[in-house]
């Protein structure tokens, strides 16, 4: 039941992301206008706004033009749900649910924003970075030197790995974006956490990247969105960072 409620909280969180994913590369405010459909301006009314079940009921249309809506507001509105029900799972209802809720919500809004527009919006990195250390201060402030220590181990890696990449294709292959956006999520993480999430998210980027070039679509050294690979190192960072840091240290030190 508790998996019920979590998951419906996140889709609602998800419904807001979705807000913030169309308006904030656009410029645009995100408290107003009211939602409307993109195509033809109807204000979405109120029964229309349910997360996921609307979609389901309006058949993935506009009621008033009959224009598909993109698949990918459903997807962001489960995607929230299912992150926000494993946070519950792993933490229990607490701090670190909302914490890392937070986080999370900020993580696939930004995802999802670099894979559209290859941006990371400082509107969002940098709102990102103030919500850490507000919540840090309401709710544990010990953390704080933590905090300031995991902010600049990810500004110092993703730093490095740009200066790494400029030496090797003589051209940038990461953007100052995913530099702040590592910064802000060390300030959530804390130092250890940071560096889980930094090795982690380079595997799954060579991975993937890896594969796209074998599939023939890209060259090494073209610029990638690089934030979700981090957003995805940072989530199995968060989930299981310390199982992997054993895991790492039995196989250095028998
Ligand atoms: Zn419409």
């Amino acid at each position: 039941m508790e998996y019920v409620v979590i998951f419906a909280l996140g889709s609602a969180v998800g419904s807001f992301l979705n807000v913030v994913i169309h308006r904030v590369p656009r410029g645009e405010s995100i408290v107003r206008p009211g939602s409307h459909c993109p195509k033809c301006g109807r204000p979405i009314r109120p029964f229309e706004n349910i997360p996921l079940l609307s979609y389901v009921c309006l058949r993935g249309r506009c009621s008033g033009c009959g224009e598909p809506i993109s698949w990918r507001y459903p997807a962001v509105e489960a995607g929230m749900g299912v992150l926000a029900a494993v946070l519950l799972w792993r933490f229990g209802w607490g701090v670190e649910l909302l914490i890392y809720g937070v986080l999370a919500a900020l993580l696939l809004a930004l995802s999802v924003i670099d894979i559209i527009t290859y941006r990371l919006p400082n509107r969002i990195t940098v709102s990102g970075a103030v919500l850490a250390l507000l919540l840090t201060l309401l709710f544990r402030r010990d953390h704080l030197l933590m905090m300031a220590a995991g902010g600049l181990v990810g500004l110092g890696l993703l730093g490095f790995m740009g200066l790494v990449g400029r030496l090797l294709f003589h051209k940038e292959t990461l953007g100052m974006g995913d530099v702040k956006l590592a910064g802000m999520i060390g300030l959530f993480l804390g130092p250890l956490r940071t560096v889980g999430m930094f090795i982690v998210g380079i595997f799954i980027g060579a991975l993937i990247g890896g594969a796209l070039v074998l599939a023939g679509g890209r060259g090494w050294g073209q610029r990638i969105p690089f934030g979700p690979y981090l957003a995805a190192g940072a989530m199995i960072s968060i989930l299981w960072g310390e199982k992997l840091w054993r895991w790492y240290l039995s196989l250095v030190i028998p």
